[in-house]
């Protein structure tokens, strides 16, 4: 995988996961000190690293932040992998209604 198949300015990455998770990783800004859960070091504030966005088939949704590098093993796994423009990442049609309990 080359560098400019990591999420950059101009482009995110959409793929589906092992749990069948929506994943969408865009690129970001810091704007305060998170913990990368891929090596458990710090992102300082105002580095360019990326947004892990997770889209679950039930409708949950959770987000990390990651070291760019530290993505490589995420999106090793992902399967059907598509370059998508920021800020049109959000998975279509495949969002559940919440089952209604009486
Ligand atoms: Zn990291």
């Amino acid at each position: 995988m080359s560098e400019t198949d990591l999420p950059s300015r101009r482009q995110s990455l959409r793929g589906i996961d092992f749990d069948d998770n929506v994943v969408v990783l865009s690129f970001s800004i810091a704007r305060k000190l998170y913990k990368c859960p891929g090596c458990y070091e710090y992102i300082a504030v105002g580095s360019e690293h990326v947004l892990v966005r997770y889209f679950e088939p039930d409708g949950n949704t959770f987000y990390q932040h990651w070291h760019r590098d530290c993505t490589r093993t995420i999106v090793r796994e992902l399967r059907g992998t598509e370059k998508v423009a920021p800020g049109f990442e959000r998975p279509a049609g495949r969002r559940r209604r919440l089952p209604r309990t009486r």
